[in-house]
């Protein structure tokens, strides 16, 4: 068993979609052990897509990420950083696999849906940005 980390997306949550991706989600076997819907601070989204600051859609990012709630969650399965990151299908929802959460439900590259940590190591570091263990209870 291991755990990823998830972000349902402000394009999602406007659009009422957390249970329909909610339900995409326990369907391919992974368990949600901890959810929250949060509005992200400015200081919050910043220091999440840190690797990303030099981008050119960086600004746009934070912007998009803090213009609405996101529901950030903690998911458990076997092997559950790429499972997820499957379900998720690809960044640009155009190459998106049919039956994805993105091919489904997202609107465009930036308004996708959805965030999977990409790694292991990534998953840790981004539970603990939001979740401390009480919150956590399986
Ligand atoms: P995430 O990290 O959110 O799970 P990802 O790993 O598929 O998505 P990244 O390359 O890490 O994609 O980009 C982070 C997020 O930044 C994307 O999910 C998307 O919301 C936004 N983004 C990425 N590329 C672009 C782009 N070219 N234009 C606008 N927004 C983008
Ligand atoms: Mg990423």
């Amino acid at each position: 068993m291991s755990r990823t980390f998830s972000i349902i997306k402000p394009d999602a949550t406007k659009r009422n979609l957390t249970g329909s991706i909610n339900k995409k989600i326990e369907e391919s076997n992974l368990k949600i052990i901890a959810q929250k819907r949060i509005k992200l601070s400015k200081d919050q989204a910043q220091g999440f897509y840190a690797v990303h600051k030099e981008k050119s859609f960086f600004n746009e990012l934070i912007e998009y990420m803090t213009s609405a709630p996101v529901v950030v969650q903690v998911l458990e399965g076997e092997n559950a950083v790429n499972l997820y990151r499957e379900l998720m299908g690809s960044t640009n929802p155009k190459d998106a696999k049919v039956g994805t959460i993105r091919n489904e439900f997202a609107i465009d590259i930036q308004e996708n849906s959805v965030h999977g940590s990409d790694s292991d190591e990534n998953a840790k570091i981004e539970i603990d940005y939001f979740f401390n263990n009480e919150e956590i209870v399986g």
